[in-house]
């Protein structure tokens, strides 16, 4: 990380890991191709096969169902290339999931999202009770929410899908190394992963497919991953993958710290303006994320404002040609544009330290000090032009 910078942005992408630097740098000299039956082949074979089993084992899932993709867009993608007739998702799912979703051509059903950031699962049953078919019948319903890191009931609809032949997709990006994941109890039929979420390099991620489910191939013209993408491997980016799933693992047991600073962050923000809020507050979180929307401000002033201070969050608003727009997130929750474009997301994880803490606590304070002291400023101002109190006074008269 780059020193004297606060970074609060994992879920944008976290920092690389040390075991997952020394993992992609032992891979990066191996000279062989993993499809190559020799001993230099071989031995690229090994660094793959023991990355599979480590992303495994961080997503409850067999080795042989791990399939190594791009990254996580590739692997939601990869998801929709079958032809559903019917797509269940709601609008806080991923862009990733969303565009290919909306593309796909089969009719998409919308699911409403709650207030507090849960998904209404039980739209979704109803409307497979009231449908005659559901025949090639798909649910997206991602683990946990990126902006607020709310955590969605999964278990709960892929009970109710398998009872009704309906196929379920999981985005687990956001979830896996915060919460502990059982892909084998949950019962989806694929989930995604990225490595760079957790620690590991950008650009690889993997598509767990469950053992008996059949997807079409997301690239052909290679016997690699089963046939199911076919190229020849990232081995330095898979190793460094594995490394950082190990490593995320591990630190399942360090939630309890991150979410006391995560805490730690939400009271402090509250008590200095207590006009804002934390989105999603109510429900089941991730332990590292916060979303604060702070009424009558935009998020991405408030980004570039903490970026010059050193610190590093994201807005749930994207700015695009300079327009800013609203978190589509929170319009999925019902929140109105002008909350909606002033969210900010503020997210841990394994290297985030107390003083990280301070250092943003600190910088809140003094921007919510010149905040309320340009306000002032300018109802003064306002008074002393429409007349102010006098002028109110000599209206009575
Ligand atoms: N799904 C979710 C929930 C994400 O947060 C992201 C990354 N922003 C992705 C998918 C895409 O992951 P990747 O960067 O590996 O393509």
């Amino acid at each position: 990380m780059t020193a004297g910078r606060t970074y609060l942005d994992y879920n944008a992408s976290a920092p690389l890991r040390p075991e997952a630097r020394e993992a992609v740098v032992a891979a990066l000299d191996v000279c062989g191709n993993p499809s190559s039956v020799h001993a230099e082949g071989r031995n690229a074979r090994a660094f793959i096969e023991a990355a599979r089993e480590q992303v495994a084992a961080l997503a409850g899932a067999q080795a042989s169902e791990v399939v190594f993709t791009s990254g996580a867009t590739e692997s939601n993608a990869s998801v929709f290339a079958r032809d559903w007739q019917t797509i269940y998702l709601s609008g806080i799912e991923h862009p990733s999931v969303l565009v290919p979703a909306q593309a796909h051509g089969g009719m998409t059903v919308d699911l409403p999202a709650k207030r507090d950031g849960v998904v209404c699962v039980e739209d979704f049953a109803a409307h497979v009770l009231r449908s005659d078919s559901e025949a090639r019948a798909m649910l997206a319903l991602q683990l946990a929410n990126n902006e607020t890191g709310v955590i969605q009931p999964v278990a709960e609809a892929c009970d109710f899908a398998r009872e009704h032949d309906v196929f379920v997709h999981c985005d687990a990006v956001q979830a896996a190394g915060r919460i502990a994941i059982d892909f084998a109890a949950l019962g989806a039929d694929t989930m995604s992963l990225s490595s760079h979420k957790i620690g590991g390099p950008k650009g690889v991620g993997a598509l767990i497919i469950r053992d008996g489910v059949s997807l079409p191939a997301f690239l052909t013209g290679g016997g690699q991953e089963k046939r199911r993408r076919g190229g020849t491997e990232n081995v330095a980016a898979i190793a460094g993958f594995g490394a950082a799933a190990e490593a995320a693992r591990r630190d399942l047991a360090d939630q309890a710290r991150i979410s006391a600073l995560r805490d730690e962050i939400a009271s402090a923000v509250l008590s200095i303006t207590p006009e804002a809020m934390v989105i999603g507050g109510q429900a089941e979180r991730l332990s590292n994320t916060v979303c604060i929307a702070w009424p009558g401000r935009i998020a991405e002033t408030l980004v570039i404002k903490l970026d010059l201070m050193g610190i590093a969050i994201s807005a749930g608003a994207a700015c695009s040609s300079g327009k800013v727009s609203q978190s589509a997130v929170l319009s999925a929750m019902g929140f109105g544009d002008a909350l909606a474009s002033s969210a900010i997301r503020i997210s841990l994880g394994h290297a985030t330290t107390q003083t990280d803490c301070k250092v943003f606590i600190d910088a809140w304070r003094t921007i919510a000090s010149a905040d309320e002291r340009k306000r002032t400023q300018r109802n003064t101002q306002d008074a002393a032009r429409t007349g102010g109190p006098l002028h109110q006074l000599s209206g009575v008269h």
